[in-house]
């Protein structure tokens, strides 16, 4: 922790901070904030001279010749004029959090070949089925039904995967979201012929967004899909676009039977499933809404469920307009 006054001297450092900034943690500290040789600090620090909310950054800095990773959490005080840096160092965490995803992909990767290969030489038994044995076909359909699931499940982990690997450098293009949602629909229409649903789609926003289309697209066919698979047959999926101030509202709104309130934040988890039986039934892997939100946070957007119990869910993804670099340019040309 250091506390420095409003001209960024520093009036105190606790232990942990002098042993891990000061070469000399016994010695003096150093009196000005710019002394510590760190860009990173500097910048909360002028950040939070302009609010007086918690200004918090992640980043990478330099200790002794080892890169750290530290969350610094930052705050002004007004009288009499101070502002508190906390650091913490999350390098291990970080680094444990990287090494989980490198494992998720890796082990999805190696797992693709054998059940594509199974997937394979079960649709060929089943083709040539002559019907003799009725329980070999039973089998045989039941031993398809799982691998399919398997697939899917090892896709699903793969585009996690890769979106929480890559997430960051993703591309995002000027693009048409009426367009992107009418695909999305196109891809859907035969689950929802299938169950009776009436797939609807309003906007009253015509002008473009910056986005990866082919991530938008998946982000909403997952939140139709789920609004036609967990919807009552016969039900209604209605996709609203709308624009607010500064961002790109898409809502999915079904009329199926809800979640509770308390499941609404829970339901974006890996793997959660309110009804495991009726999710599996349906063909669902519990990582359908985690792949949204990711997508929801490539596009510097977030996703949010509401739902009233018995009337049905919406889920609204709001995509700002002017994604955060481009802000930081018209500031520096500005
Ligand atoms: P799944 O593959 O199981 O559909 P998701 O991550 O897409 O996984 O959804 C997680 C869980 O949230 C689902 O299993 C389901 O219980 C619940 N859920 C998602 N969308 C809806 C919806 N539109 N209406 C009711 N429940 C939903």
């Amino acid at each position: 922790m250091l506390v420095l006054d409003n001209r960024k001297r520093i009036l105190m450092m606790n232990q942990a901070a002098k042993n891990w900034l000061l070469d000399d943690p016994s010695g003096p500290i150093p009196e000005a904030l710019e002394l510590l040789g760190s860009t990173e600090f500097l910048g909360a620090f002028e950040a939070s001279q302009h609010t007086e909310d918690i200004v918090r950054r992640e980043s990478k800095i330099y200790r002794r010749g080892e890169e750290k990773t530290v969350h610094i959490s930052s705050q002004k005080i007004l009288s009499p004029p101070r502002v508190i840096l906390i650091v913490h160092d999350i390098s291990r965490t970080v680094k444990l959090e990287s090494m989980r995803q490198e494992f998720v992909a890796n082990v999805s990767h190696e797992l693709k070949t054998p059940v594509t290969s199974i997937l394979g030489f079960v649709e060929t038994l089943l083709d040539e089925d002559d019907g003799k044995a009725p329980q070999r076909a039973k089998f045989l359909g039941i031993i398809y039904k799982q691998s399919e699931r398997l697939r899917n499940i090892i896709e699903d982990l793969l585009t996690l995967s890769r979106l929480e690997q890559e997430g960051n450098s993703v591309r995002l293009e000027p693009g048409n979201p009426i367009q992107v949602v009418s695909r999305a629909l196109e891809a859907c229409s035969d689950k929802a012929d299938k169950k009776g649903t009436q797939v609807q789609f309003q906007s009253s926003f015509d002008g473009t967004l910056a986005m990866n289309a082919p991530l938008l697209e998946q982000a909403i066919i997952n939140l139709v899909e789920n609004g036609i698979k967990y919807g009552n047959p016969g039900g209604k999926v209605e996709v609203v676009l709308e624009r607010q101030t500064d961002s790109l509202v898409i809502s999915v709104h079904d009329d199926g039977p809800g979640i509770p309130q308390r499941e609404l934040e829970a339901v974006f988890q890996r793997f959660y499933r309110l009804d495991k039986a009726r999710s599996r039934a349906q063909g669902g892997t519990g990582l359908g809404l985690s792949i949204v939100k990711h997508i929801a946070r490539v596009h510097r957007g977030t996703v949010k469920a509401q739902s009233s119990l018995g009337r049905g869910s919406v889920f609204t993804l709001t995509i700002p307009f002017v994604q955060p670099e481009d802000e930081v340019e018209i500031g520096l040309s500005s």
